[in-house]
């Protein structure tokens, strides 16, 4: 028997055992619906010497868990202690945070009412200051109820005391997902440098055995800093039934690596889905637009296929191993970007994209989004 089974198990039997040892003969302890781990944590926690391995009833306490259960109890510390009152919370927050950490809106007029974690006291309630950095863009009312007024981003924020939490918003007129396929590659670093130019975010579906090099990982670790998101491509592009779930695995380890966590999103290469990668347990992200970079290695299709293909909502696919694709990818986001379109990462197009299930696109138009 393990004596310890787990903290929050333990916690939850030292209420039990209090109780039942105040309601009880001294020295006897009756835990007729407690798991025998959780009577012999909880002696343990009150420092009561617990003979668990052999199960023998001892002087000193009994207790009978089950019909089939005996464990004694010898009461050789302090039985159970008064539990003592939690502490009584900070009067002003130590910290605050807001409960999305990106608004994007459709419409103008649309608006959304922030919360703030943790609640300030009633008493502070009145003294937060909301403010919007760019009220052409949203405006913020004083109980965090935010507006949009016009197509662009800005940052609304909210004071209370010294603390401040600050939230970028989006209110987008049209919105895509650029995606980036099986580097990161040699034009990846330049791509980096002209989307952080651009301020524009895109999501990198990466392959495993692509990212696991020094110089592969610091590329991951910029990709995060600037914002993009980062998916699972397989460790080699090897997709069968029989490769695909070691390799996500694999490739999930090379990315929690360079970035914290591992990614909720795959993409199956080529796009072929069968019977392994329907129930991978990751959400599985498809496309709308596919130039065929990977085949007409010509910056000027590349760009002229994307822009004529992509439509509010789209998933664009490109690929940054290929510089035609790089040169061409970008040329056709400053040509979207005119067009009046956002850029956002697939999670943000998508909402809350549910594992095993198949995404081509997002909502054509934009919708309220929350993004947690
Ligand atoms: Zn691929």
């Amino acid at each position: 028997m393990k004596r310890f089974n787990g903290i929050a198990r333990c916690v939850t039997a030292c209420a039990v055992l209090t109780v039942l040892w105040g309601a009880t003969p001294a020295g006897v302890v009756t835990a007729n619906e407690m798991p025998a781990t959780d009577v012999v944590a909880a002696a343990a926690a009150h420092n009561i010497g617990v003979d668990s391995g052999k199960r023998v009833p001892t002087s000193a306490a009994t207790g009978s868990i089950a019909p089939d259960v005996t464990v004694s109890v010898a009461a050789t510390g302090s039985a159970a202690t008064t539990p003592t009152a939690p502490a009584a919370a900070p009067i002003l927050p130590t910290k605050l945070a807001a409960d999305a950490k990106q608004l994007l809106f459709g419409k103008r007029g649309k608006s959304l009412t922030l919360k703030l974690t943790p609640t300030p006291a009633s008493a502070e309630t009145s003294t937060v200051v909301w403010k919007s950095s760019n009220k052409t863009v949203a405006t913020v009312s004083g109980t965090g109820k935010v507006t949009a007024r016009g197509w662009g981003q800005c940052t609304v924020s909210a004071t209370v005391g010294d603390v401040s939490v600050k939230v970028p918003v989006t209110i987008a007129k049209k919105w895509v997902a650029v995606t980036w396929d099986d580097g990161p590659g040699k034009p990846t670093k330049k791509l980096l440098t002209q989307l952080r130019k651009r301020k524009v975010h895109c999501t990198f579906f990466v392959v495993g055995s692509m990212a696991k090099s020094k110089t592969k990982q610091k590329l991951l670790k910029q990709m995060k800093k600037d914002g993009h998101e980062i998916a699972n491509h397989t460790w080699n592009h090897n997709g069968s039934a029989g490769a695909l779930m070691a390799g996500l695995k694999k490739t999930d380890t090379v990315i929690k690596k360079a970035i914290g966590k591992k990614s909720t999103l795959m993409r199956p290469p080529g796009g072929a889905i069968n019977s392994v990668t329907k129930r991978c347990g990751k959400a599985i992200i498809i496309w709308t637009v596919d130039p065929k970079d990977w085949r007409d290695r010509n910056a000027n299709t590349v760009y002229k296929r994307v822009v004529t293909g992509t439509r509010s909502g789209s998933i664009v696919l490109l690929h940054d191993i290929h510089p035609t694709s790089v040169t061409g990818g970008i040329r056709a986001i400053d040509a979207l970007a005119k067009k009046g379109y956002t850029f956002v990462t697939v999670t943000q197009l998508l909402g809350s994209p549910k594992k095993n299930k198949i995404y081509h696109s997002g909502a054509k138009t934009v919708r309220t989004a929350k993004l947690k």
